[in-house]
C-alpha cells in the first residue's frame, strides 16, 4: 500500500478493490495496530488456533559513516511511505520529507533506489544522482551468465529513464561510494563525499570494495536517501516467540510448507524469503493458506 509508489501500482483501482473483496470474504482488518507494541505478542498464540506472519522485510541497511546524524539523511522507505500518504490523503502529513528544490542523492542502484528517482523528480527535485557502489553491468551478456539465467545486463528504469529526459543523464554513478556526509551549523546535511572503488578479492577469495585515490568528489545535497537494501524481517516478534531464523536472519520455513519451529505459528512472503517481488507473495500467501486450512481441518482442497 505504502511503499511501492502509485505511479507503479495504482492503490484505489488494485489494492483497494482485493482488500474489498476479502473484507465482504468475512477477513477483519486491525489497521493502526502494532504486535509486540499495540498488541501483546503472545496473544496471537494464546487467544488464535493458528497464526501466519507476514511481516515482510524492513529492516534496512544503514550507512553510518561520518555526519550520518546530519538532518535531511533518510532511510528510503521513510521517503517513499510518507510521500504514497500524501497521494493517497491527499495532502502531506508530518512526517513528509520534501525534495522540491533540492539536490538529491541517492545511496544505492537497487529498484527502492529507483523508486525514490522517480518520486524526487515528481515532487520537483532540482537535481537527481543514484550511486551505485556495484559496477555497471555489460551491455550483452557476460559469458558466466548464460540462457536460461536471467540476464544481469545493463538497463535503464522507468526512474532513470525520467531522470536522462529531464536532466539529460543517467542518474546511476557506478562503483561509487560515500565516504562521508557534509552538514552546516544547523546540522543539516549539505554534501555527499564520495569514492570510487575497486573490486579486489582477498586471502579467502571474497570481493571487497578498495578506495582509488584521486577519485575523491563532493556531491552537494540537501536530501540524502539510503536504498541500500534490507536485511530482514524486524526482530521483536521473532524474539518474543522465540522462533528459529535461518542464515539470513529470515524467519525459518521451507517453501510449500510455511511451518515454523513453533506448531501453529506460519510464515510466509518476505520474512520469510527475504525482500522480494509481489508476485512471491501472493504464491507464498496461498501456499500457506493451503497449509493452514491442513493444519486446521486435518486435510485441505485449497491448491
Ligand atoms: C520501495 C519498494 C518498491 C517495490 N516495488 C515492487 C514492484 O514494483 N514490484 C514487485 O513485485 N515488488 C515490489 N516490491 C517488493 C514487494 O513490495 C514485496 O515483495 C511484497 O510487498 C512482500 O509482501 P509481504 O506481504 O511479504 O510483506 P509486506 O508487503 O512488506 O507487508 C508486511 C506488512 O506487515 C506489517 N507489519 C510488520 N510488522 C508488524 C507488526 N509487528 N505488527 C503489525 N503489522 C506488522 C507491515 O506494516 C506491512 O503492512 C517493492 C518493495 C519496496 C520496498
Amino acid at each position: 500500500m505504502y511503499g511501492i509508489p502509485n505511479m507503479k501500482l495504482d492503490k484505489q483501482k488494485v489494492v483497494m478493490r482485493r482488500l474489498d473483496m476479502l473484507e465482504a470474504e468475512g477477513v477483519t482488518f486491525v489497521c493502526n495496530t502494532e504486535v509486540g507494541k499495540d498488541l501483546p505478542t503472545e496473544s496471537l498464540v494464546n487467544d488464535f488456533d493458528a497464526v501466519i506472519l507476514c511481516t515482510g522485510s524492513t529492516r534496512p541497511r544503514d550507512l553510518p559513516i561520518e555526519g550520518r546524524d546530519f538532518k535531511g539523511i533518510h532511510f528510503a522507505m521513510e521517503f517513499l511511505t510518507a510521500n504514497t500518504q500524501a497521494v493517497l490523503n491527499g495532502s502531506p502529513g508530518v512526517d513528509y520529507i520534501s525534495a522540491a528544490g533540492k539536490d538529491v542523492v541517492i545511496i544505492g542502484g537497487g529498484d527502492t533506489g529507483t523508486d525514490c528517482v522517480g518520486t524526487s523528480i515528481r515532487q520537483g527535485c532540482t537535481s537527481v544522482t543514484q550511486l551505485e557502489i556495484m559496477p555497471k553491468p555489460p551491455e550483452t551478456r557476460a559469458p558466466n551468465n548464460p540462457w536460461p539465467e536471467w540476464p544481469k545486463i545493463y538497463r535503464m528504469d522507468y526512474g532513470q529513464e525520467e531522470a536522462a529526459a529531464m536532466f539529460g543523464q543517467d542518474p546511476r554513478t557506478y562503483t561509487t561510494t560515500a565516504t562521508k556526509f557534509e552538514g552546516d551549523e544547523h546540522g543539516q546535511v549539505t554534501a555527499v563525499h564520495t569514492v570510487q572503488v575497486q573490486w579486489m578479492q582477498d586471502e579467502q577469495g571474497r570481493f571487497i570494495p578498495q578506495h582509488v585515490p584521486g577519485t575523491e568528489q563532493r556531491l552537494p545535497a540537501q536530501l540524502v536517501l539510503l536504498a541500500m537494501g534490507f536485511l530482514g524481517p524486524e526482530q521483536p516478534i521473532i524474539d518474543a516467540l522465540g522462533l528459529e531464523q535461518d542464515g539470513r536472519s529470515n524467519i525459518k520455513a521451507e517453501h510449500e510448507q510455511y511451518t515454523t519451529s513453533i506448531p501453529g505459528v506460519f510464515v510466509a512472503g518476505d520474512c520469510r524469503r527475504g525482500q522480494s517481488l509481489v508476485v512471491w507473495a501472493f504464491n507464498e500467501g496461498r501456499g500457506v493458506a493451503r497449509e493452514c486450512d491442513r493444519y486446521l481441518m486435518g486435510t485441505t482442497e485449497l491448491p
